[in-house]
Formats: structure tokens, sequence, C-alpha cells
């Protein structure tokens, strides 16, 4: 895959069937600029009737939150990664620090998560950060290698290049603090770096490589701009569809 500007939204556990339709409606409805993939990181119930709604639209994707470690079984609650593919569900998020805190989610279970994905043919938004006490200690970086390192490092070059990352310092995701652009760009940077020692600089620089936390129309701008800074992960303002449409616009 080579590198894209995408905003990406993760609606996280809200809205009913109707409210998340009519927020999809208004998204896909809206001027979308050409040159910006849109996801959207529905909860399962939406998935279907989301992409049947945003199909015509070439550059609106959806995204499932979560998919199985698991091929198949007795896993009471869990939604398989085939199963994701058997509605065409393109992307999934895999190691969302909310699923990595709630949900005991280690460097096992986000690898099984993986392989069950890009064996369907679903392309992983990994998402990986560090906690504030890392960032105080300045240990930020060597924190990040080290999930890097713990999973997607793990990946043949092939299956590396279905990735997209996320970059999503915890103490910014949800708090309404956000990363400031040179924070942002700095961890990028050394994200982009470590994947060109641990692959190759070509798959480095066809990474698509976004930024989250507290991402709002505000902030977007300038943080989209920074040169290794491809787009957002977004939360919170990815359930006001003025606000996620400013968002998109701000590349
Ligand atoms: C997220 O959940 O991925 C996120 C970045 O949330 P927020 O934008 O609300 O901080």
């Amino acid at each position: 895959m080579s590198r894209q500007k995408i905003a990406a939204g993760n609606w996280k556990m809200n809205k009913t069937f109707e409210d998340g339709l009519s927020l999809a409606r208004a998204i896909s409805n809206s001027e979308l600029p050409g040159s910006v993939e849109v996801i959207l990181a529905v909860p399962f119930i939406h998935l279907k009737a989301v992409r049947d709604m945003t199909l015509p639209a070439r550059t609106l994707h959806i995204s499932a939150q979560n998919c199985s470690n698991h091929g198949s079984g007795a896993y009471t609650g869990e939604v398989s990664a085939e199963m994701l593919h058997s509605i065409s569900v393109p992307f999934v998020l895999v190691g969302h620090s909310e699923r990595r805190q709630y949900f005991g989610e280690d460097a096992d279970v986000l690898n099984g998560k993986l392989e069950q994905a890009i064996a369907q043919d679903i392309r992983p938004i990994y998402c990986c950060g560090e906690p504030l006490e890392i960032r105080k200690a300045g240990t930020h970086i060597a924190y990040v290698k080290e999930q890097l390192d713990a999973t997607i490092f793990k990946l043949s070059e092939t299956d590396f290049r279905k990735l997209v990352i996320a970059y999503e310092p915890i103490w910014a995701i949800g708090t309404g603090e956000t990363a400031s652009k040179e924070q942002a760009q700095e961890m990028h940077l050394a994200i982009r770096n470590l994947i060109a020692e641990a692959f190759s600089p070509e798959i480095a620089d066809n990474v698509s490589i976004l930024y989250g936390g507290s991402v709002k129309p505000a902030n977007a701008k300038e943080l989209f701009s920074q040169p290794d800074v491809d787009g957002g992960l977004v939360g919170g303002a990815s359930l006001k569809a003025n606000d996620f449409i400013q968002i998109i616009q701000s590349f």
C-alpha cells in the first residue's frame, strides 16, 4: 500500500442503530475531498448498514473496532475476522489502548488478531502509544519501540505493508489534551525510522501513520501538516458530523 491521507473516526461504544445511520448519512452526503480516505470505525451492529449506505463513495470505508484472535468456535460474544470478511469489512482496529487496558489485550492476543485479520484480507489499523508516566519520564520512544517489536515488527514484509499505524498517546485520548504538533512529529518520525530499520526505508516511507488523541477541528490542520503525520484517528470529535467533516477537510 502506498502512503495515504486518512481521517478515521472511532465511534467506540456510542450511537444507537438509528443515530449511527444518521451520522454516517451526514458524512457520506457531505463534500468529501477525493484525496482523503475516510474510515468509520463503527460498532459491529452498524457495520453492514453503514457499508451499504457508503458503498457509492469511493473514498469512504468502514472499519470494525475489534476482531477475535481465534478463527472460529466456542468463544461466546466474539466476532471473527472471517465474519467481518463475509460482509466486506476492509479494516479493523487492533491494539487500541482501551482494549489493552480494559480487556487485558497483550502482545500475544494482538498478534493473534493481526494474523486473523490479515488472513482474511482485512487491513489492521494498529494502535500504539505511551501512558502519561512514560511521557513524563521521557522514555516514550523506547516504550513505543517495545510495543512495535512485540507485535507488528514480527510480521513479514508483505503483511506489514497492509497496515495503517495510529500513534495515540494515552494521556491525550478523550482527555481534551492533545500532543503538540512537535510532540506528534517527533514520535511519527521515530516510528518511521524504526520501520526503516526493521524493514526498509521504502516500506517506512509508504506506511500511513495517523495521530490520535483529542483531535478536533481546531487542531487538526496543524497536526496533519506535519511531514510524518498522515492523518488522524479521531474519537470524540467523530461523533459530531460537522466536527468530523471539518477534520476531514483539514488536510
Ligand atoms: C481514540 O479513541 O482513538 C481517540 C483518539 O479518542 P479521542 O479523539 O476522543 O481522544
